[in-house]
């Protein structure tokens, strides 16, 4: 007991610690750490056993599930909050829209513990975006990130569109400019265009910024994938 509290702590600390602190302390004390864990607390981590290629796998039957209506609704017990208390495992990382009809979870049919999500409106690349990629691949071992963008985005037309937006509601614009300069035809065609456009330049950005993950890419123990989600059918398809 002592020695799991003693872990606890130690995994506190380093949740704490911003991503250079992280990958610092990381790199001093090598993978044992995070593969240290009270053993009651996982029974088979799929970040471990999974895959790139399961771990997609996966993530697609559960989107299927959910677009058929067969959904199993996996990992959301009492005991499974109780398995997942102490330490967080996801099979797959997903840089989605923050929009409220793209609920990853349902949307996969998964559960509390399975995906690590980070929302943002037009699903963009931004340093704490990266970060947040970077630890949950690094340091949580997350075989498989999707990037993943959904038709009639709000972000993405408002950029297609040129507008200018009151406050900071504009900010995520300016991220998505670069990807749709070559984008023309009737504005719901270039929408549409645009959103699986923005998920390709985001994957190139973030392929580009991170060493850690192309690393990863490279060793073959990561996969990274852009979906478009159909608001109208609710599949999700590879890009
Ligand atoms: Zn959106």
């Amino acid at each position: 007991m002592k020695q799991n509290n003693e872990l606890i702590n130690r995994r506190s600390f380093l949740n704490l610690t911003g991503t250079g602190g992280i990958a610092a302390v990381t790199a001093v004390m090598g993978s044992a750490l995070w593969s240290m864990q009270p053993k009651q607390a996982i029974a088979a981590p799929l970040a471990e056993t999974l895959n790139p290629d399961a771990a997609l796998k996966r993530l697609m039957d559960g989107n299927q599930r959910f677009m058929l209506q067969l959904g199993e609704h996996p990992d959301q017990s009492r005991a499974r909050v109780k398995e997942v208390a102490q330490a967080q495992h996801p099979f797959a990382t997903l840089l989605s829209c923050a929009d409220s009809r793209v609920p990853p979870e349902i949307l996969f049919d998964e559960g509390i513990g399975d995906l690590f999500d980070i929302r943002v409106a037009g699903n963009i690349v931004t340093p704490e975006v990266l970060g947040s990629l970077e630890y949950a691949v690094e340091l949580l071992g997350t075989p498989l990130v999707m990037v993943l963008g959904h038709e009639r985005c709000g972000a993405v037309t408002a950029a297609v569109q040129g507008q200018s937006l009151p406050g900071y509601i504009g900010s995520f614009v300016k991220a998505i400019k670069p990807a749709i300069s070559k984008i023309e035809g009737e504005l719901d065609d270039r929408v549409d265009q645009a959103v699986v456009a923005n998920v390709q330049y985001q994957i190139q950005k973030l392929k580009q910024d991170s060493t850690i993950l192309s690393q990863r890419l490279l060793d073959g123990k990561l996969k990274i994938v852009g979906g478009r989600y159909d608001l109208d059918t609710g599949e999700i398809t590879l890009i």
